[in-house]
């Protein structure tokens, strides 16, 4: 038998919050004063039920949501609606998504379901939020649904089987999205794990088959489409890693969900929430290129001497180092603030003073804030049980002495991060956010907030907090947007894309998850092209990327530096020594003007480049007639002699071109737009090609 109440996502209940709040004035009448330590419900503090960054703005570069009939529009996507409460068709950057309708298909009453589609109409039709109300009839089941579209373009479907005539017999029901094959020829899902990129690659020959994930994204290098659901509540597969299949068929490649694969009796409504959200989220500018990220900040670098590297002698400020290198944004990390990210600090002076000074010199600072209570915090005591993820996780330790625990932002943290941001806002006049892990919606089974839920069998299963997540993530965005329209919210999300919380972030740092491997034969497999195509690149998914980088980890600087700038993602600079090198390439770009350039990228730009061998790729920034920017990589194991033949013709270029690598400095030969590059295996060089000018 099956049973389902549907779970309410987002905010944490308010008749909960309240009735909370009902026992607590009991509670502090009863006792006259503040509650002791323990004590379960203790007084109130301000930020808790916090409204803060709670609005139905559109904030840019979102546009408002349109509806016309049954199609729904948000920026750079169109959603078609029937009687089923999931898309029809979906269109994003100009291509239909999907090769048929989704579908929810499967025996029921020993017959096939077929649907027909009675009613999709609209309910609400605000500038943030399309709501429609959808039912369709089978001759077993009636599904009743109601879709949400938000301006981001994610879309919640919260949809009811009710028998017709119960009891009825399920043996199958399975949704099916079916897409285009060349929109569908990467594959990521949520969670990954640590020490591999394996949940990010090319879509295997032989398709996909696995255990319920909460996230999966198919796509494609400029487009793809996200589908979402918080729990395995409801999927009863044959076998457990049966639950999502992807499989090839002619002229499509279907993602289908099965929900019910071993046969169940229903004998009241069945409840499902999934979401779906097609990619590119938002317009490609401004990106990675333009926020210029470094992660230098500290207290008083705005003052204490700071030797030039390279230059024997010179003494500047590391700010002054950072402002004249062309750096615009500094991400200052976890130790503004004693707590572990906490949105309050001690440290105001020394704060205000280094906010006046990165401004002073037209650079953004953003502060760290991340997913975790620290035992520190005055909050700790009170909130911890009831805001932490359950089973407990993380235990991140630093100084001053402290072990922070991951928090589930369906909890009251999500008031009180918010209330804190804003404020930090409000008294510093900081640029926004760097957010740390922010972004992931964790496991978690915390009844005390709602998340968790029971199964036919006792045992308690997890659910991932999505909408709480975004929640937070949208009020945070909101927070910062509304206090400078060009503020940031930068976001470290190693291995996650969940694109209904990242919606809300102005760029993402991937990488963190591979930095533990150990060096291979070849380094290039620890992050493959086609993972990188996947999830790094950030063209496909709508945001800007930055690729990230250790010293301790298994790629070499240049390396990184390599297959980022291949693929249009710069490595976010660790040291004075990277921005020195960061600093050339930018100075490359701006004399370029590449904010005007088309990019070329390798796996699509035949016409414009041939590069003599397989291993050497080749992008390009092209300004026809204004030169270009050609990153040419060596990918192979071997070192390789790369003869690049540029297509001066195609490109709209003059015959006379003079090249430079942008790095080193060195002139190379050109002629008729012909170069040769010696790169040693995972080697690269960024070549410069300026018009009008002889050797
Ligand atoms: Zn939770």
């Amino acid at each position: 038998m099956v049973h389902h109440c549907l779970p309410r996502c987002g905010n944490r209940p308010v008749c909960r919050s309240l009735s909370t709040w009902l026992i607590l004035i009991l509670a502090c009448a009863a006792t006259g004063s503040r509650a002791a330590e323990n004590n379960k419900n203790p007084p109130q503090p301000p930020w808790f039920g916090s409204t803060a960054g709670v609005s139905n703005q559109v904030l840019s570069p979102f546009t408002p949501v349109e509806i016309s009939g049954d199609r729904v529009s948000v920026w750079g996507r169109t959603y078609t609606f029937g009687g089923l409460p999931f898309p029809s068709a979906i269109a994003a950057r100009g291509k239909d998504l999907l090769a048929a309708p989704i579908t929810l298909s499967g025996v029921a009453a020993a017959k096939p379901i077929v649907w027909n589609a009675v009613i999709c109409h609209a309910l609400i039709h605000r500038a943030d939020l399309v709501q429609l109300a959808t039912r369709a009839d089978s001759a077993a089941l009636r599904c009743e649904g109601q879709v949400s579209v938000e301006y981001d373009g994610m879309v919640r479907c919260d949809f009811t089987l009710v028998p017709r005539s119960a009891p009825i017999a399920i043996d199958k029901l399975a949704l099916e999205i079916p897409l285009r094959p060349e929109h569908a020829k990467y594959l990521h899902f949520w969670p990954g794990k640590w020490n591999s990129v394996f949940n990010s690659a090319a879509l295997a020959d032989t398709g996909y088959q696995g255990p319920f994930q909460p996230f999966f994204w198919l796509g494609d290098e400029w487009r793809g489409l996200g589908w979402f659901c918080e729990s395995d509540r409801g999927f009863f597969p044959a076998k457990k890693d049966q639950a999502v299949v992807i499989e090839r068929q002619p002229g499509r490649v279907v993602l289908r969900l099965n929900l019910i694969a071993r046969p169940q009796t229903l004998d009241q409504p069945l409840h499902y929430t999934f979401g779906f959200q097609a990619t590119p989220l938002k317009p490609a500018h401004p990106d990675a290129w333009d926020y210029r990220i470094c992660h230098l900040g500290g207290y008083g670098i705005e003052e204490r001497p700071f030797a030039v590297p390279g230059a024997a002698g010179a003494k500047t400020t590391l700010l002054d180092y950072l402002a004249r290198s062309g750096v615009r944004t500094i991400c200052f990390h976890e130790h503004w603030t004693d707590i572990q990210a906490y949105p309050q600090t001690t440290h105001g002076a020394a704060l205000r003073k280094l906010v006046r000074a990165c401004h002073d010199h037209h650079i953004q600072l953003l502060l760290y804030h991340g997913y975790e209570m620290s035992n520190i915090a005055p909050e700790w005591a009170d909130y911890h049980d009831e805001c932490l993820v359950q089973p407990r996780a993380g235990g991140y330790k630093r100084k001053p002495e402290q072990t922070a625990y991951i928090v589930c932002y369906r909890s009251p943290w999500q008031d009180f991060i918010a209330d804190g941001i804003n404020r930090l806002m409000d008294e510093y006049g900081i640029d926004g956010v760097y957010l740390d892990g922010t972004s992931e919606p964790w496991g978690c089974r915390n009844a005390a907030h709602g998340c968790g839920y029971r199964r036919g069998d006792g045992s308690i299963g997890e659910t991932y907090s999505i909408f709480a997540t975004r929640s937070m993530m949208k009020r945070i965005y909101t927070i910062v947007k509304s206090h400078n329209p060009d503020g940031q919210v930068n976001v470290h999300q190693s291995s996650c894309m969940t694109t209904p919380t990242l919606a809300f972030a102005t760029s993402y740092w991937d990488g963190e998850q591979f930095q533990g491997l150990n060096r291979k034969a070849a380094a290039g497999e620890v992050l493959p092209l086609d993972t990188f195509r996947c999830a790094f690149m950030g063209h496909n998914w709508g945001l800007p990327a930055e690729l990230l980088w250790y010293p301790t980890g298994p790629l070499r600087r240049s390396e990184a530096m390599s297959l980022g700038l291949l693929h249009d993602v710069p490595v976010r600079p660790s040291g004075a020594a990277d921005i020195d090198v960061m600093a050339r390439i930018w100075r490359a770009r701006d004399e370029l003007g590449a904010a005007q350039a088309e990019w070329l990228p390798y796996w699509e730009n035949d016409r414009y480049v041939h590069t003599g061998a397989t291993p050497i790729k080749a992008s390009l920034y092209n300004r026809p007639g204004k030169g270009l920017i050609a990153v040419v990589c060596n990918v192979g194991r071997e070192p390789c002699a790369a003869r690049v033949q540029l297509n001066l013709e195609e490109l709209q270029q003059p015959p006379q071109l003079a090249a430079h690598d942008v790095v080193t400095g060195r002139e190379i030969p050109v002629t008729a737009g012909k170069l040769e590059l010696s790169l040693q295996s995972l080697d690269y060089a960024m070549v410069r090609l300026e018009p009008g000018k002889r050797d």
